[in-house]
């Protein structure tokens, strides 16, 4: 008889998109006529750029004849997206980023998920409360995290590091030492920026006591703010304990597309072992690569047409950032986040729940945010909302929550 990974029987299960989409469809049958506006999901809402369609058609139509046809992709992906990321993303910020330390893949949450794959059992990990589920979900499914404790709803053997308003939604260095650090700058949910002076601390902290960082920078085309480093690479010394993980879809709207891209530095050792070999070893032998057409897709990102294009719908979205923040604070809401993200993090009034909150905004405003405690204990009485609805609804929606 077969047995499974016991390890997920573990998991709690996470009903926090499944029981706003149970709350949103009770909602909408009793109240048919309700002109429900979504501000809760991370999902973008703006089609593709022109440069990157017109891309996607091209490459298409090389699939379509025998001398420009393109099968398997090269392992670490094509040499012209690696070498556009490269120079774009980190050569001209400074970074000391080589093409061959880039390994193109589907998307960051994959790679946040199978990055811990090349770690030790044992090892350690701290993330930030709130935080991104995937980080702390995949090392329970890989048997890293002790027991799980329902009332307080944290593992025994991760290292949880609040993110408050006390310390602006930017955790401080652990007292116990963790063998991998999760950050993710911008932040999701908080919407927190973490400046480069702040960086730094890290990066030396995990240089001194032989931690690795996983970087996570989905959400750095938000960056709005000069002392705001878009890469851990603009840190002295982050080549010897940092891993960063970067995504298409915030930036370029590619979350049906999928495009993403993960980078090892060279130097990055544990002892004699190359965590850039080890990764090149796991990509190897259990991915086939991006499509030839997303990749394609992707270094139409880098031209002067797809980055011109690209700017306009970030702005777009960072327009709608800052509405909801001036908003609600106009409102006499306590805000934070929205200047170097798309997210938007306020305290819920009167000592509301998370959930209380939810269901408020939902009955007086017809708004569908995401509670904060679904992010992690930290996260109770906050509530997030997104900047990625259309401006008209965004408008609409900060309108209503305004005249509760
Ligand atoms: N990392 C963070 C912090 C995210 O919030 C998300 C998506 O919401 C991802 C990664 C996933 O990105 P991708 O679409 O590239 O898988």
């Amino acid at each position: 008889m077969y047995s499974v990974n016991e390890n997920y029987l573990k998991l709690p299960g996470s009903y926090l998109f499944s029981n706003i989409a149970k709350k949103v469809a009770a909602f909408s049958a009793a109240n048919p006529d309700a002109p429900i506006i979504r501000l809760g999901i991370g999902d973008v809402t703006q089609p593709l750029a022109p440069a990157i369609i017109e891309a996607l058609h091209s490459a298409v139509d090389e699939m379509a004849h025998a001398e420009t046809f393109h099968g398997y992709a090269p392992d670490l992906g094509y040499e012209f997206l690696r070498s556009a990321i490269a120079k774009n993303d980190f050569q001209a910020r400074g970074c000391d980023i080589a093409a061959d330390e880039i390994f193109i893949s589907d998307g960051a949450k994959s790679d946040s998920g199978n990055i811990q794959e090349i770690f030790g059992p044992d090892c350690r990990i701290a993330v930030g409360d709130p935080v991104y589920p995937v980080y702390v979900d995949t090392n329970v499914m890989a048997g890293r995290t002790g027991t799980y404790d329902p009332k307080t709803e944290t593992w025994s053997n991760v290292i949880y590091m609040p993110c408050t308003a006390e310390n602006g939604f930017v955790p401080e260095l652990p007292k116990e030492v963790p063998d991998m650090i999760y950050l993710c700058f911008p932040n999701n949910p908080t919407g927190a920026a973490i400046t480069k002076d702040e960086l730094q601390k890290w990066v030396d902290y995990a240089n001194k006591n032989g931690a690795v960082i996983i970087y996570d920078a989905a959400y750095e085309a938000y960056i709005t703010e000069e002392d705001v480093p878009h890469s851990i690479f603009e840190c002295e010394g982050a080549r010897t304990c940092a891993i960063e993980l970067r995504s298409f879809s915030k930036n370029a709207g590619f979350t049906g597309v999928r495009l993403g891209a993960t980078i090892i530095p060279k130097d990055l050792k544990c002892g004699d072992v190359m965590l850039h070999s080890l990764w090149a070893r796991r990509h190897g032998t259990k991915y086939n690569g991006a499509p030839y057409i997303v990749q394609k897709a992707g270094a139409a990102v880098y031209t002067e047409a797809g980055k011109a294009q690209i700017k306009e719908q970030i702005a777009y979205y960072q327009k709608n950032a800052r509405t909801i923040y001036e908003g609600l604070k106009n409102a006499g809401y306590t805000v934070s986040g929205a200047v170097n993200s798309p997210y938007v993090w306020l305290k819920t009034p009167d000592n509301m729940t998370s959930w209380e909150f939810f269901d408020f905004l939902l009955e007086k405003a017809n708004v569908v945010g995401t509670p904060g405690s679904g992010f992690g204990p930290s996260g109770e009485g906050y509530f997030r909302l997104t900047a990625f609805g259309s401006y008209e609804n965004t408008l609409e929606a900060i309108k209503r929550i305004e005249n509760i």
